[in-house]
């Protein structure tokens, strides 16, 4: 039976959510949330989300959408405000225990190690009465990924570079919390480029075209012809 993972983008529609330095927490935490969905997807994992556009949804609805689901892990995404830095993790209020302080340990390692690398901090494991993580009747985690009041924060968080990466980080931690193993993500195929006596002289993707290339290349006595897949 394949993992079934809840995503939840906090906030939505009429609740922004935090704000600062031009950014919106429930815009940024539905983008990397979205992404992580299909990532997750990628490897193997059902998913289901709270939401997936610009919707206001209740607390109590997102917890029972996950409930009634069936759902094997809730992670709850979140950005930070009200000064601070980093990367801090909440499991419910005593829970940090038995399956949800495993999962939550591995998932905070990664995305913490990822958060230093950046030169972010990592604030630690917590624990907060939170009520999607009160409701949720699964192992359940919030994820707060920056500060979006802080400058250094909200800079790393506006760099597609940077949540493509944290994403990554997300997922691995969720693939080795739930033994699956973790699969990087495959760098767009440009495809394949032609190098004439080690002269570049184009890239090409059909079959045709590079083929062509080459009879080119070879009716101009060219003496080495290259051809490396991009
Ligand atoms: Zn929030």
């Amino acid at each position: 039976m394949a993992i079934l993972i809840c995503n939840d983008p906090g906030h939505g529609g009429t609740d922004p959510g935090a704000q600062g330095n031009g950014l919106q927490e429930k815009t940024v935490v539905l983008e990397i949330a979205l992404k992580a969905n299909e990532r997750l997807k990628a490897h193997g994992f059902q998913t289901i989300m709270t939401r997936t556009d610009d919707t206001f949804i209740g607390l109590s609805e997102r917890a029972d959408m996950a409930n009634r689901a069936h759902a094997n892990y809730f992670i709850s995404y979140h950005l930070n405000a009200g000064g601070g830095s980093g990367f801090e993790s909440y499991v419910m209020d005593g829970y940090d225990n038995g399956e949800t302080g495993r999962i939550r340990s591995v998932i905070h390692s990664r995305v913490a190690e990822y958060f230093v690398s950046n030169g972010l901090p990592d604030r630690g494991k917590k624990q907060a009465d939170f009520a999607v993580l009160r409701e949720t009747v699964m192992p359940a985690v919030l994820l707060e990924l920056g500060f979006i009041d802080n400058g250094a924060d909200a800079e790393k968080l506006k760099d597609a570079v940077f949540k493509s990466g944290l994403v990554e980080a997300i997922v691995r931690g969720v693939c080795e919390a739930f033994g699956v193993p973790y699969v990087p993500p495959t760098p767009p195929y440009l495809g394949y480029r032609v190098i004439e006596d080690g002269v570049q002289t184009g890239t090409y993707r059909e079959h045709n075209n590079i083929l062509a290339a080459i009879d080119r290349a070879l009716s101009r006595g060219v003496s080495e012809i290259i051809v490396r897949k991009v």
